[in-house]
């Protein structure tokens, strides 16, 4: 299979007294055709590989190829044939969602017509019809992202760059946001994404690397990584926040693992490696223990207990347009 995105040892370290290596030698291979999702907290390097990969910035050393071209060697190669959306709006205020695109169609020669088609046809595949000759002022955050991904997608680029593409969007515009995403794919491109929820790599990556302090701590199938964290597990969520801890002291007698706690959801996990009739025991001693349960629930581990068991920290969450 062909090899869209490939990295070898990549290394960054930004200048300033306290710097240490945004990226310590990261390799990556995204074959052709295929959704990649790179997953990890604030900081650990997501935004600054894009980059590199995008021609936006050089690595101190490390060799990449984007779509068979050198990032150092071959720029103008490589950033004809990608596209980048997310933490960077590439659009005009001042112009209407319409005039937006049909001018990246001309600084791409896509000629006068074709940009006029594939305009109205992005703008109908992301709900921007009705808005489509308002001034981008007027938009909605939801809305400009969208924009910025239509953006992105005139030239029809085999390469896509995805930098958290969804943070801050509403349910209704993620989903179609994953279903332009999966249009693409379906038509040959090949996705780099980024992304602060797991749920969203589960849905769209066919494969993860798990990034950590500039590092790749871990990389497959969202299958592969579930499977690395072992058993079914018991979730059990306390009604108050004030049960956690003995919550936690109860579901740590019945697995062998260190259960997994996620404070602000109340919700602790262990592995279960008795199945449902470990459940029963557990259903009982949480009542003698006079312990109030909101859920509990027996499944396959989640990317979220996937990232919490990797890295022991749960993901931050970025707030709307903030710049790495
Ligand atoms: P986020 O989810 O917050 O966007 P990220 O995984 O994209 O995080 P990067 O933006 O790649 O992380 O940052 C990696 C590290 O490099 C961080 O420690 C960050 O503080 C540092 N860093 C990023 N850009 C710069 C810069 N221009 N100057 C100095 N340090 C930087």
């Amino acid at each position: 299979m062909d090899i869209a995105i490939q990295a070898e040892g990549l290394r960054k370290r930004y200048g300033g007294k306290q710097a240490k290596d945004a990226l310590n030698g990261v390799d990556l291979s995204v074959p052709a055709g295929t959704i990649f999702g790179l997953l990890g907290p604030n900081g650990a390097g997501k935004t600054t590989i894009v980059r590199i990969l995008a021609t936006l910035l050089s690595a101190d050393s490390g060799e990449a190829g984007v779509a068979g071209f050198d990032v150092r060697r071959q720029p103008k190669e490589v950033r004809r044939r990608i596209g980048l959306t997310g933490q960077y709006a590439a659009v005009d205020e001042r112009l209407t969602g319409r005039e937006n695109l049909r001018l990246i169609g001309t600084l791409y020669h896509l000629g006068r017509s074709a940009t006029r088609v594939r305009a109205d046809e992005l703008l109908e595949q992301l709900d921007l019809t009705d808005a489509a000759d308002r001034p981008v002022k007027t938009y909605s955050g939801g809305m400009r992202r969208r924009l910025d991904l239509a953006a992105s997608l005139i030239a029809e680029p085999p390469v896509l760059f995805l930098d958290e593409p969804t943070t801050g969007l509403d349910l209704t515009s993620r989903l179609t946001l994953w279903e332009v995403i999966r249009g693409q794919v379906r038509g040959g491109a090949t996705v780099l994404l980024t992304t602060q929820y797991l749920e969203e790599a589960d849905q769209l990556a066919d494969r993860i690397a798990v990034l950590n302090n500039g590092g790749v701590i871990a990389e497959g199938t969202p299958d592969e990584l579930k499977d690395r964290v072992g058993d079914d597990r018991l979730r059990v969520t306390a009604a108050s926040a004030k049960d956690v801890i003995e919550l936690t002291k109860v579901l740590s007698r019945f697995s062998g693992d260190e259960p997994l706690v996620d404070e602000e959801r109340r919700t602790v996990s262990v592995s279960m490696t008795e199945g449902v009739r470990g459940i029963a025991t557990v259903a009982t001693e949480l009542a003698e223990a006079g312990i109030p349960v909101a859920d509990f629930q027996l499944s396959r581990p989640s990317m979220d207990e996937v990232f919490l068991s990797l890295t022991g920290d749960a993901p931050q969450p970025v707030a709307e347009g903030a710049v790495a």
